[in-house]
């Protein structure tokens, strides 16, 4: 098998994209895979905070047009591991083999599961991971957000303007978000906001209808009745099919080098897959494009 490019990029979100442009634009001939949607995580939000601002799919589709007209070659496939051959590096993916002198990992994130009774029985039939996507769904009714940073409270902001009331569950005694979430959130009349509780289960028939919490003080149980239930307890890196000669933290996050290198020769990470990722757009956007330019300087050297 010839070597089919310079670099290849695992992962089309908002790292990879960035990676992808600042490659093609210093002249490396790149391929991206993606296995799901192109632009991972902000696809699902329509209203993003911080430097960054509008639509997550505005940002995705610009982003994904400039690689485009650059010359990227995408295909819409999954990374399933990676060997070293020689000097080469090889990408297996559902659609065949990749061998390039370098490869990018910016495969992000998952949203973690609290892993309780109901919470997969009833994915999709009340059990959502998009406020923006199913937030119309739940006008007028219940809904339970759990999580304490800064995505579980934008996304109860979301589903604010559409719920009768968002009960916000909250392990600890006082949230880990910026500021300006916070203050929105308890100054909010259709929020509540429960410390100190843990989910147990998640109830229901065809669909979802209850919560089943515990106060971690008291240890009383309740049920909360809701249509609704949002987990954003935050992030699993997606990077399985990474060999383990690219070292993890103890999250299974990527360790790299100050200049986003892996432990494995020609490897380098970015985003939301990355051990020491800040969590936002701009940091994914900052990363991608350092993670190419050290591609670069190796496939130059
Ligand atoms: C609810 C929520 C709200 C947020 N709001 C904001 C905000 O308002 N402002 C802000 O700055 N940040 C926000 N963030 C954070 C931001 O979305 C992320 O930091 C950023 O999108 C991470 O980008 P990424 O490219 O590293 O990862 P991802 O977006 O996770 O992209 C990774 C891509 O890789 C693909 N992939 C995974 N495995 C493979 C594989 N094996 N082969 C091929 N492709 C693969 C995935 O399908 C995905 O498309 C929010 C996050 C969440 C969860």
């Amino acid at each position: 098998m010839s070597k089919t490019h310079d670099l290849v990029v695992i992962g089309s979100g908002i790292a990879g994209l960035s990676a992808a442009r600042q490659a093609l634009e210093s002249g490396l001939s790149t391929l991206t895979l993606e296995s799901l949607l192109y632009g991972g995580l902000v696809t699902n939000i329509n209203e993003l905070d911080g430097e960054i601002q509008g639509s997550g799919i505005d940002l995705a589709s610009s982003l994904m047009m400039k690689v485009r007209k650059l010359g990227a070659e995408h295909l819409p496939a999954g990374a399933t591991s990676m060997t070293a051959e020689g000097e080469d590096l090889v990408v297996h993916s559902d659609t065949g083999a990749h061998r390039a002198s370098a490869v990018i990992i910016a495969s992000g994130a998952r949203l973690r599961r609290l892993g309780v009774p109901g919470e997969s029985e009833f994915e999709d039939k009340g059990v959502s991971h998009c406020a923006d996507c199913d937030g119309p769904y739940y006008q007028d009714r219940d809904v339970v957000v759990v999580g304490g940073g800064d995505s579980a409270l934008q996304e109860a902001l979301v589903l604010s303007a559409y719920a009768k009331r968002v009960h916000l569950l909250h392990r600890g005694e006082h949230f880990r978000a910026r500021r300006h979430f916070t203050e929105r959130i308890l100054g909010s009349s259709n929020i509540s906001v429960q410390w100190r509780t843990r989910v147990e289960a998640v109830l229901g028939g065809d669909a979802v209808q209850a919560v089943r919490v515990r106060n971690l003080d008291s240890e009383a149980v309740d049920e909360i009745a809701c249509a609704g239930f949002f987990a954003y307890v935050g992030l699993e890196p997606a990077c399985g099919f990474v060999p383990d000669a690219v070292l993890r933290d103890r999250d299974g996050a990527l360790l790299t080098d100050a200049g986003l290198r892996t432990a494995m020769p020609g490897v380098f990470a970015a985003g939301a897959v990355r051990s020491g990722y800040g969590g936002l757009l701009t940091g994914a956007v900052a990363e991608g494009r350092a993670a190419a330019k050290s591609a670069l300087a190796m496939i130059r050297s």
